[in-house]
């Protein structure tokens, strides 16, 4: 067993503000050694995400005690039995769902999440089952396979991808949430042509990953769009063309061919569905709470062959996709480091999720 520090979520629902309730406990936890098909990491940098709020606040309702975090990047220290691909000392991305490449759902290419991955992450145990996690000898539950906001972590080889060593940790840890789910629903879904504009909706770290990922195609119009201004002034910062609330978007008529939507809110996919142009299409890759619902007017889907599609982790193949950004961001022309707002330590967790919470943060990026 090693001792490591993590940050376990006790309770599900404490009230906000965070800072006060505290319902993450950063604390010594006992980490098994991997087994095999597994590694250990030791963890470099990991990113605040929305969906780790999510499970903070209830949205997605997962068991606890649970070690959050799933976006981060680390070095391999240990390799289990059978992972005769990767070696210690090397840098790895997580990716927070697990592809076993052999259910129906991986044959798709990354159009349907992994069944048996999907199963692992809803229980809270590895692909390979069970938890390598524990506190008293009781069981402390995987965030999505990563449970990446500690010193180290034991995840199975399917969730991971090694990225070169000239890729920076804060950068790598990106790559395997917001830039993977963001820029993936970009790349896989809308394939935006020169000429096209590529309009998206919520600005937090996948929103603007979206931007980012949009921007680094040569002729292609971006129109970001937020209800906070700040957050409208950071995307022009990155060089959107335009920039608008949903309100003024709409009353200014916005149109356009590729709509993705990066909130997790229904009044935010309705003014997706609102700016997609005839043809167009509304990708969506937010994640409501289950019993959200919308009200849409099915006549323009068909009157405009238009259509709207989930997006799960931007349909992506981290195996495959992540280095695709690695090698957009070595051109220069995704600069993932200006997603981070700020870095964090990891006892300042509990204050991260109502920053979050708050909408005052696009990626806060805890470094150890
Ligand atoms: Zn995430
Ligand atoms: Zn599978």
């Amino acid at each position: 067993m090693l001792q490591i520090r993590g940050a376990v979520l006790e309770h599900i629902g404490s009230p906000r503000p965070y800072a006060t309730s505290r319902p993450i406990n950063v604390t010594d936890v006992d980490l098994a050694p991997p087994g095999a098909g597994e590694l250990q990491v030791r963890i470099e940098a990991a990113g605040v995400c929305h969906s780790d709020l999510s499970v903070v606040d209830g949205n997605r309702v997962r068991p606890v005690p649970m070690l959050l975090g799933h976006e981060a990047a680390g070095i391999v220290e240990r390799v289990g039995d059978g992972v005769g691909d990767l070696r210690v000392g090397q840098r790895v991305v997580m990716a927070f769902l697990p592809r076993c490449g052999q259910c129906a759902a991986c044959a798709t290419d990354g159009l349907t999440p992994c069944e048996p991955g999907s199963a692992a992450n809803t229980a809270g145990t590895l692909l390979g089952g069970g938890m390598r996690l524990s506190r008293d000898g009781q069981p402390v539950y995987h965030h999505l396979g990563v449970s990446g906001f500690a010193t180290h972590a034991v995840v199975h080889r399917a969730s991971v991808v090694p990225v070169p060593d000239d890729v920076p940790p804060g950068v790598a840890a990106l790559l395997g949430c917001a830039v993977l789910t963001g820029g993936g629903a970009v790349l896989n879904v809308g394939a935006p042509r020169p000429g096209q504009t590529v309009a998206v909706v919520g600005l937090g770290g996948v929103g603007m990953a979206a931007v980012l990922t949009a921007l680094a195609h040569n002729d292609v119009r971006v129109v970001a769009i937020d209800q906070l201004t700040d957050k409208l002034t950071a995307a022009q910062g990155l060089g959107a063309h335009e920039t608008y609330t949903p309100q003024a978007a709409t009353e200014a008529g916005v149109k356009a061919p590729i709509v993705v939507e990066a909130v997790g809110h229904p009044c935010a996919l309705q003014t997706a569905i609102e700016l997609t142009a005839p043809g167009g299409r509304t990708i969506t890759v937010g994640l409501p709470p289950p019993d959200a619902r919308i009200s849409v007017s099915p006549l323009g889907f068909v009157a405009e062959g238009r259509s709207l599609i989930g997006s799960y982790l931007g349909s992506a193949v981290p195996a495959r996709d992540i280095p695709r950004f690695v090698e957009l961001w070595r051109a220069g022309r995704l600069p993932v480091e200006s997603l981070v707002s700020s870095r964090i330590g990891l006892d300042d967790i509990n204050v991260a999720m109502d920053h979050l919470a708050d909408g005052i943060a696009v990626r806060q990026l805890i470094t150890f």
